[in-house]
């Protein structure tokens, strides 16, 4: 796994070409330690039989992930002979690799919003974070696809007092009319919430809701196979020309002519679409799986089932199973990408910071993924060169990724409802930036620094 991702992954690439060391607390692994999804051993990648790419396509979609797929998923039942293609095994990416919390994901407030793009384009945005979870919680239930999904809640701590503070003053001062359901509970309540006395209170967001990443993959996946999409695993797109009625594309497994293109990279999008390698800032996201936990512990560190994550910079973001109660624990905890090995025990005294009962229990499974981030910290939809793109999810795609490839799988159909206010706003990037993030570890390291001062 190790192999592919680094010869994926331009960043981990360049890092891992440097070696890294390895962890001398291997104590803390199961023996049945692995280095790969926990989803995977109930959503394992699909096997697929070698085909041969047909040379010409309506819509070739670049990227198998939830944004590829959805996209996908609307072209092919529009009629349209659809070509999906992925560099790796199919759902490689992030979306069988995520914590599988689902949320409202539009990060920046909507004054931020507002003074950037004025008051129309910011309630358009706020409400498309609002739509996305709805549209994820229709499409699972109207589709009926088994992937654990629970509208648990999600219990946000504060890391410190201040920030208490102002998630009370966020959530009392919300626009009329995009308003998201929450509550404050303050410390002395917390309890009741989450079994860890570190916070200083928080917020609950009783609507937000939970699956299980691969088991959605693998729904959407069928759902995509049925319409008649025809599916590539290991088919790197390697180059794309434009002709006069569309695109002419060379890949792992040959040519293919497409009228239509959409890009569905994401972190692992590469210099076959340099300006949109230009304005992703691809960032490690590391997570563990622990061994099932009892049902008395489990209920004492979940009483409600909830996800969970908290108010520092460098987030922590974490769950339990309802099937297996395996804590599973996301966040950053290197500074330059690193082995999965390397960062499990970094993770695991986190969570054991958080949970002290938690400290003995061993890890089973350590894996990443990479997440995009933009420079303006939203993500972006839209048509660049002819090609239709959505991705810059800033680690909170779950929700959003299904949304925005949805709308672009309909802006490929030339519907209206295809076209989202992320159409409207440029998509930034900064002089000299081309794709490898050198600023990462500098960033890091201050926020790391910030979050320990509490500042
Ligand atoms: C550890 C982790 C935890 C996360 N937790 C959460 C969470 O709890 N909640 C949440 O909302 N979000 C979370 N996220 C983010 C979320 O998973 C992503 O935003 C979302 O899955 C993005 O989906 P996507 O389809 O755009 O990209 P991806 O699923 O990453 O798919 C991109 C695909 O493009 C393929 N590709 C790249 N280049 C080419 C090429 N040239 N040719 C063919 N294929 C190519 C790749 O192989 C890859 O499979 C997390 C991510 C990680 C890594």
């Amino acid at each position: 796994m190790a192999k592919i991702m680094r010869n994926h992954c331009p960043v981990i690439r360049g890092n891992l070409a440097r070696g890294y060391d390895m962890t001398d607390q291997e104590h803390l692994f199961a023996p049945n330690f692995k280095t790969e999804p926990f989803w995977w051993e109930a959503a394992p990648r699909p096997v697929l039989k070698s085909e041969t790419l047909p040379s010409v396509a309506d819509v070739l979609v670049v990227g198998s992930g939830y944004t590829g797929l959805h996209a996908a998923l609307q072209t092919a039942r529009g009629g349209r002979h659809t070509v999906v293609c992925d560099a790796a095994s199919l759902g490689f990416g992030c979306s069988t690799r995520n914590g599988g919390q689902v949320s409202t994901s539009i990060k920046p407030t909507y004054s931020d919003l507002s003074g950037r793009y004025g008051n129309e384009i910011a309630a358009g945005i706020r409400r498309v974070g609002i739509d996305s979870l709805q549209f994820i919680d229709d499409f699972i239930q109207r589709e009926e696809i088994q992937c654990e999904w629970a509208r648990v809640g999600r219990f946000h701590g504060a890391h410190k007092p201040a920030s208490y503070e102002s998630m009370a003053r966020e959530i009392s001062n919300q626009r009329p009319g995009l308003e998201v359901n929450a509550y404050m509970v303050p410390a002395e309540e917390q309890r009741n919430e989450i079994g860890s006395d570190l916070y200083h209170g928080g917020v609950v967001f009783p609507d937000h809701a939970v699956l299980h990443p691969g088991k959605y993959h693998a729904g959407l996946l069928e759902k995509v196979r049925a319409a008649g999409a025809d599916l590539f695993d290991h088919c790197a797109v390697e180059n794309i020309e434009s002709t006069k009625g569309g695109f002419s594309v060379q890949t792992a497994r040959g040519p293919i002519a497409a009228k239509d293109i959409v890009i569905a990279t994401n972190g692992y999008t590469t210099n076959l679409t340099p300006w949109l390698v230009r304005r992703v800032i691809p960032i490690g996201s590391y997570i563990i799986a622990t061994e099932p936990l009892d049902v008395a512990l489990a209920h004492s560190i979940s009483p409600k089932g909830r996800i969970m994550s908290d108010s520092r910079k460098l987030v922590f973001y974490y769950r339990l199973c309802a099937e297996t109660r395996r804590m599973v624990f996301g966040g950053r905890v290197a500074l330059r990408e690193t082995d999965p090995r390397v960062s499990a025990p970094k993770l695991h005294s986190c969570m054991s910071k958080i949970f002290p009962s938690l400290q003995d229990k061993k890890i089973t499974h350590s894996w990443l993924g990479f997440v995009a981030y933009t420079f303006d910290t939203l993500a972006h939809q839209g048509k660049r060169n002819g090609m239709h793109y959505a991705m810059g999810y800033c680690g909170s795609g779950v929700g959003m990724a299904s949304y925005l490839g949805m709308r672009t799988g309909q802006s490929v159909l030339h519907l209206p409802e295809g076209r989202t206010p992320f159409c409207d706003i440029p998509m930034p990037t900064k002089p000299l930036y081309k794709g490898n993030p050198w600023f990462l570890a500098p960033a890091v390291a201050y926020y790391k620094f910030r979050d320990k001062l509490n500042l």
